[in-house]
């Protein structure tokens, strides 16, 4: 008998930002596989298995999960956000590319959550209003060039630039160079929100200009989100501010 393999994005971290759907998929699942922090999230029941394992080791923990599915288990493998933005349900398609039978009738399902870049630009008012990219500064998955080919043309085509993995222990300096590549295409005026842990106790949400970007801290806990030329400070008349893009390209 085949099991059933689930991906399910447990969202940015508060428990009310888990979608139904989700928590159903983790309540019913025997076997939780996923990157130790996210696991850590969740009350095991009785009969279930937990295995927490180190973010590097993606392909390995998707084979393990076809493979407890293959011997007929009901297989969650959890995931920070959305499960199909930088994180595991792409890793599962690769085991399944690199050995297609292990996939055969196994049920699998991606249960979508909430992103990132959607809490963050929530918590500020509107900055993806107009059209928007999503960039990962990690380089483990493909080179440092790229990376600045993307910024580079992402900034020329006015997107709003969502940055996710801004920055790590082992790669502290590059956000900075993120920012060099980006002033040398859009004024030193642009609008940047440092969004650090959406949604936990320790949240801090920074706005600032790319000029000065330079000089905040970040760590693997924040998204970076660079305005367009549009992407403005909306003030109320008692003084308080948003940041947004307009919908209209001629606003
Ligand atoms: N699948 C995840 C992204 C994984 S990549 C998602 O859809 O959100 C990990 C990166 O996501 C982090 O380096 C950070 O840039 C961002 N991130 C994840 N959770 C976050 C949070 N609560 N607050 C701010 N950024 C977060």
């Amino acid at each position: 008998m085949n099991g059933r393999l689930t991906i399910v994005g447990l969202g940015p971290g508060p428990k009310d930002w888990v979608t139904p759907a989700a928590a159903d998929a983790v309540a019913d699942a025997d076997y939780i596989l996923g990157y130790s922090p996210y696991v850590n999230r969740l009350t095991p029941r009785a009969g279930q298995v937990f295995e927490a394992s180190d973010n590097r080791e993606e392909l390995a923990r998707a084979r393990r999960a076809l493979e407890l599915a293959a011997c007929g288990g009901r297989v969650a493998v959890v995931s920070g956000g959305d499960p199909g933005v930088f994180a595991m349900a792409a890793a599962v398609y690769e085991a399944v590319e690199d050995n297609p039978a292990s996939a055969d009738g196994i049920d699998i399902r991606v249960e979508p959550g909430v992103t990132a870049m959607l809490a963050a630009a929530a918590r500020i008012g509107a900055p993806l209003g107009h059209d928007f990219c999503a960039i990962s500064l990690s380089d483990n998955l493909k080179s440092w060039a790229t990376i600045e080919k993307r910024l580079r043309l992402a900034a020329e085509a006015d997107f709003v630039i969502a940055l996710y993995n801004p920055a790590s222990k082992a790669r502290p300096e590059q956000i900075g160079k993120a920012f060099d590549i980006l002033l040398e295409v859009l004024p030193g005026e642009t609008l940047v929100v440092f969004a650090r842990a959406v949604g936990r106790l320790d949240e801090e949400i920074d706005v600032v200009t790319l000029a000065t970007a330079g000089d905040a801290t970040c760590d693997m806990r924040t998204l970076v989100l660079i305005g367009s030329r549009a992407t403005r400070k909306v003030i109320s008349g008692d003084g308080r501010s948003w940041v947004y893009t307009p919908r209209s390209e001629r606003k």
